[in-house]
């Protein structure tokens, strides 16, 4: 079973979102498990303090190393788990960090507050800083929920149709060809023809073509890459 473990001073955001659906069945289903250690338990005043302000001075305040060390230590002490703390500093999150999040038997994610946490903890238990983009929330709780969804859609057994994540967005580089079902037409707007043809290998050839021009459209980071890969593949091969 893929074990996931989320270190929060707000247990009860958990499983939130991920109780629902697909998550929330396959968690019931015994292919995913989800615990979360409530930080405050480890606290060592009797007014709980998680938190304390900055060295050095300045706004807000710092979460104690101390305190996140012991909820580390009681939570995955001998424990070969990737630990993730979420952070804006972070490497930016991307689908080849989820698959290989899902091939490790689980991941403990550790949820930052306040300004962020000492400094010191993130070097003394191995904390690896990931970020769901460029913006700031304000705390790390929605940001792990993020990370434990695309983690669990890709478990062996979740997702209904195994081919489903062979081929969306992001699978080989691209983002994925435009969707259509019935009606046929609406409001004027057909369905493309090609894709009513029955023909496997047009639909397919026309799917690439859609992918790789909204790709290079939008995401010319993306599509560099892409191109580059495609071009050392061409090169290699031939
Ligand atoms: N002072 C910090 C922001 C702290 S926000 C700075 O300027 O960098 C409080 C917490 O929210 C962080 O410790 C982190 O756990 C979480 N958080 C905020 N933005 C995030 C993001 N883009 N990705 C992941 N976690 C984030």
């Amino acid at each position: 079973m893929w074990r996931a473990t989320v270190l929060t001073i707000f247990p009860e955001m958990f499983p939130g979102p991920l109780g629902l659906s697909l998550a929330g069945k396959a968690n019931a289903a015994g292919l995913w498990s989800l615990d979360t250690i409530d930080i405050r338990d480890h606290a060592g005043d009797k007014h709980r303090s998680v938190d304390d302000t900055p060295a050095g001075g300045g706004p807000g305040m710092v979460m104690k190393a101390d305190v996140l060390a012991r909820a580390i230590d009681a939570a995955a002490a001998d424990d070969a788990r990737p630990r993730l703390l979420m952070s804006p500093r972070g490497r930016p999150l991307d689908q080849a960090k989820i698959t290989s999040l899902v091939q490790a038997a689980g991941v403990v994610i550790v949820c930052g507050r306040f300004e962020g946490v000492d400094e010191r903890v993130i070097e003394g238990r191995g904390l690896e800083e990931v970020s769901i983009g460029d913006y700031v929330l304000s705390g790390g709780e929605i940001a792990a929920l993020v990370v434990l969804d695309a983690c669990v859609r890709l478990i062996p057994g979740v997702m209904g149709e195994a081919g489903s994540s062979v081929e969306e967005s992001f699978a080989e580089g691209l983002l994925e060809y435009p969707h259509y079902t019935r009606p046929q037409t609406f409001e004027g707007r057909p369905i493309p023809e090609i894709l009513l043809s029955g023909d496997h290998a047009k639909v397919a050839a026309w799917r690439r073509a859609q992918a790789e021009s909204m790709t290079r459209a939008r995401r010319p980071d993306l599509w560099e890459t892409y191109a580059a890969r495609r071009v050392h593949k061409k090169t290699t091969e031939g």
